[in-house]
């Protein structure tokens, strides 16, 4: 006789603790099997093998694991093609339900479509929650039921939701007795994988509440631990967002904002999945971009003579991160001084951020590239000169990446600001107003 179970399926909430499908699992009356799945369709299009989020993941799922051991239970690790490993499951086990948290990516969305129809068919409820955001999908939309595509008025009705809807919390970490009981650790090695392990530093999960207090006078000062680094942990889910809200409302509105934009970006991507490929404007899909092969690759190496676009390109290759205003520096340089296409941009963020996130990197991209909603208007062009003087006054972010700058070593600029500025501003206006 297979035993009767009930599955929490993890994959963006990597915690114990206020999570609320795990939660709803754990009182079902049955045990649980906490269960993650290796996502070779997600893995198999990695390009590198120290892969940080990848490393990232594992190491976090270790850390769940020794935590569950103590309860007799663990991981139960696959490493598969989804729909694969769940037909393996429902071999082993007499599955009662399914409970996973909303992934609001297309992939995800795709792929949990068509797991709840398979687990269905089989009989078995599949259910899923709102996790990793406050408020989701139609519940922040204008009156008449669409939904903004503006940040001010998007954030006012979130607040004010919220102060309807005052946030309550899920002690799932209370119903610890409930897993099941499985034997140690079950699952492959990165070697195993195709993977090595990535040795960079990760920031660590301590709320930095002291950081939150100064972050409206700091957050745009890279050369200062201005803000508080959470963003790999609010991705995974390795800290809950109904904490992290709890304390931007006690602390500083500035940064409750930053959790509001991030939930802004997840809406905009539930409800408009093309800008995965498209502007979210589309007349910008007319803009002829350039593609010059040494522009590029002296952007990616941070060697285009501009030392605030090359410090965070340092940045970012060297340690996955990079801080949000450089980021806004090195896109919009990318989309306007260089005119290359957001896109490609994009990409390589993605493959380098830990922090990546579908939602958040797209929306910065069309943002600094003036085609998303809410942009930047194209003909507002950042002077990365000015914005190093500005918020990097003594140098103490350049110093840091560019240690040779200000030396016969450091590059000339690879393109003149005021002509590449001129260029791009032409080039957008006529684009933007030929007829599509
Ligand atoms: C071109 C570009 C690409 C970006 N790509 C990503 C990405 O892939 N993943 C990502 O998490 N953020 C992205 N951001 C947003 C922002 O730069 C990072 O969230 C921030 O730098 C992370 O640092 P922190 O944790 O110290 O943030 P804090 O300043 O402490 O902010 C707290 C949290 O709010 C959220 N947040 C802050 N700013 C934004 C924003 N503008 N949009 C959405 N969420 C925000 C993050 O979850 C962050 O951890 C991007 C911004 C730009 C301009």
């Amino acid at each position: 006789m297979k035993e009767e179970i009930v599955i929490h399926w993890f994959r963006r909430d990597l915690r114990l603790i206020d999570n609320v499908a795990l939660y709803h699992a754990l009182t079902s009356g049955y045990k649980v099997l906490p269960l993650f799945i290796f996502d070779k369709n997600i893995l198999d299009l990695l390009q590198d093998k120290e892969d940080r989020r990848v490393s990232f993941i594992y190491s976090t799922l270790e850390k769940l694991n020794a935590q569950l051991q103590k309860q007799g239970s663990g991981i139960w690790g696959e490493y598969g093609f989804p729909d694969l490993v769940w037909e393996k499951l429902i071999k082993i086990f007499t599955i009662k339900a399914v409970y996973t948290n909303h992934d609001y990516e297309p992939y995800a969305r795709n792929r949990d479509e068509s797991i709840q129809d398979f687990l269905h068919e089989k009989g078995i409820p599949f259910h899923s929650f709102k996790d990793q955001v406050i408020f989701e999908k139609q519940e922040i939309v204008k009156a008449d039921g669409s939904p903004y595509t503006v940040f001010t008025p998007y954030k006012n009705k979130w607040m004010a939701q919220l102060q309807a809807f005052p946030i309550s919390t899920y002690p799932s970490e209370s119903l610890k007795a409930n897993f099941l009981s499985i034997p140690s650790m079950s699952f492959p090695t990165l070697e195993e994988m195709g993977f090595i392990p990535n040795q960079d530093t990760v920031p660590g999960d301590n709320i930095p509440v002291e950081i939150i207090q100064k972050y409206a006078e700091q957050r745009d000062f890279p050369g200062i631990s201005g803000t508080t680094r959470l963003s790999v942990h609010l991705r995974f889910g390795t800290l809950s967002i109904r904490q992290l809200v709890g304390i931007g409302k006690e602390y500083c509105q500035t940064w409750l904002n930053e959790l509001i934009w991030r939930e802004f970006y997840m809406m905009i991507l539930w409800w408009f999945p093309r800008v995965t490929e498209h502007a979210f404007k589309p007349a910008y899909d007319r803009i002829p971009w350039k593609f010059n092969p040494d522009h590029l690759k002296a952007w990616q190496e941070g060697k285009t003579g501009y030392p605030l676009v090359d410090a965070g390109m340092r940045e970012l290759k060297a340690t996955g991160f990079m801080h949000n205003r450089v980021r806004m520096v090195v896109a919009s340089f990318f989309t306007k001084h260089l005119l290359m296409d957001w896109r490609i941009g994009e990409a390589w963020f993605a493959r380098h951020l830990l922090d990546f996130d579908l939602a958040a990197n797209n929306g910065g991209w069309q943002w600094a590239a003036s085609s998303g909603c809410d942009a930047v208007p194209y003909f507002r062009i950042f002077n990365p000169r000015l914005q190093a003087e500005r918020f990097d006054p003594q140098n103490a972010y350049i110093q840091k990446w560019v240690p040779e700058w200000n030396t016969p070593d450091y590059p000339k600029p690879i393109v003149t600001h005021e002509v590449a500025t001129r260029l791009a501003i032409e080039t957008f206006k006529s684009a933007l107003s030929s007829s599509s």
